[in-house]
């Protein structure tokens, strides 16, 4: 790719988010007009997802030379991301129970909203049973990631037991891997009009910029204890990890990454953003080829620092506004359950929001206190979803470097 078409993507995709969200504001609900435009555009990343994780699983692992590696590198891979995910838990609570937006926040009570329904009873034993599936085909056509990287991990382990053979058919996946790269740079390339039409449209759907000012000011103080540790995390602690552990300039690894953390904020997905995220790490980041195929999509399932410190600002948000007092024994239990809630959210739109129900439950909140952060969770899901990218996106680089494949470049 010539450095213009880097250049073109790069800036287009952030001009696409920037004119989005003023288009969304000034016209509003005209703007669901393009909806259709944003579909189109992630409906074609989601094509993509599928063969590209089965492919870069199978790929990255092989790269790892012996199967053996693959214990040790998977090992320092999860612990990694338990490390990070658990920074951002421990940030947001410390915020949370700071600045106490719950405090004097009105509460009109509500019943338990839509998404949650039929959800109540999700806990740990349907996190471990999300790893496996009866049937490879519907979760795949369901775009469910877990047991389709369960099985590639398996599936390429073995394949790199069996000599000849096995090397024949790694050839084959790596060929697949390559051409679906290619589609995603032919992608990128209606990326700017498909962030711009994301964008404009959910705002408008919104109501447009006063309507989405006038949930934010009811709300605010919620929304901006999300935000200001969504920003300490993915300004300070993730850049200081790059900078002290992987040893690469956060500014240029953030330019690098830029295509893939606006998808991120326009989809709302992470699943969704793969293909970009694995896109911008091979051709700009130069990270190395098992990074990124490996690292990358176990991150986009496991790895959410955004939706762990999220989930711990909502629960002890829910409580305070709630007035039922919480201990260091709960803020523990937070603790260990928003890890875990995160690491069960699908990279897909407002999962978080459902895997709280864990975390609700685990201390005995009530589950009508989502209705509270419902309103404006489209806005901070999209801001999440980001930091978890970026996270992702860090933990490849990080990993590079303190777990490198001998021979690799
Ligand atoms: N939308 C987020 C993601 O895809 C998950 C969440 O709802 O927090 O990363």
């Amino acid at each position: 790719m010539s450095g213009r078409t880097h250049a073109f993507i790069l800036y287009g995709i952030l001009v696409g988010v920037v004119l989005g969200g003023v288009a969304g504001w000034v016209l509003g609900e005209r703007m669901t007009a393009v909806a259709w435009i944003g579909a189109f555009f992630l409906d074609a990343l989601r094509m993509i997802v599928v063969p590209l994780v089965v492919s870069s699983m199978i790929v990255g692992i092989s790269g790892l030379g012996d199967v053996r590696r693959l214990g040790r590198t998977g090992t320092i891979t999860i612990l990694y991301y338990l490390a990070t995910t658990g920074l951002a838990v421990l940030l947001g609570i410390l915020l949370v129970n700071t600045i106490r937006p719950g405090v004097g926040f009105e509460w009109l009570g509500a019943e338990v909203p839509d998404v949650v329904k039929g959800k109540e009873t999700t806990g740990f034993a349907d996190i471990l049973r999300s790893l496996v599936t009866p049937n490879l085909v519907d979760a795949a056509a369901k775009t469910e990631i877990l047991p389709l990287i369960v099985f590639s991990l398996l599936f390429g382990g073995v394949l790199t037991t069996l000599g000849e053979k096995g090397k024949m058919v790694i050839r084959l996946f790596d060929g697949v891997n390559e051409a679906i790269l290619k589609i995603v740079f032919l992608i990128l390339l209606i990326a700017p009009i498909g962030v711009f039409a994301l964008v404009a449209s959910r705002l408008g759907q919104a109501g447009g910029g006063p309507a989405f000012f006038e949930e934010i000011r009811r709300i605010g103080l919620y929304a901006a204890t999300v935000l200001i540790g969504l920003l300490v995390h993915g300004c300070v602690v993730l850049p200081l990890i790059l900078f002290a552990v992987g040893r690469r300039n956060p500014w240029k690894h953030l330019a690098h990454f830029t295509p893939a953390l606006s998808t991120a904020f326009s989809t709302a997905s992470s699943s969704a953003t793969l293909p970009v995220t694995i896109e911008c790490s091979e051709e700009r980041a130069r990270i190395s080829r098992r990074s990124s195929l490996f690292v990358l999509p176990l991150g986009a399932t496991i790895n959410m620092d955004g939706t762990a410190l999220y989930e711990s600002v909502a629960a002890i948000f829910i409580a305070q506004a709630m007035g039922i007092p919480l201990g260091p024994f709960e803020q523990v239990v937070i603790f260990l359950t928003a890890t875990l809630a995160s690491i069960g959210a699908a990279g897909i739109p407002e999962a978080g929001l459902v895997t709280m129900v864990i975390v609700l439950r685990a201390v005995g909140l009530p589950l009508e206190g989502i209705s509270m952060i419902l309103a404006i969770d489209w806005f901070l899901d999209r801001c999440r979803t980001t930091v978890n990218v970026w996270g992702d996106t860090v933990g490849a680089a990080v990993l590079d470097r303190i777990d490198p494949v001998q021979g690799e470049a």
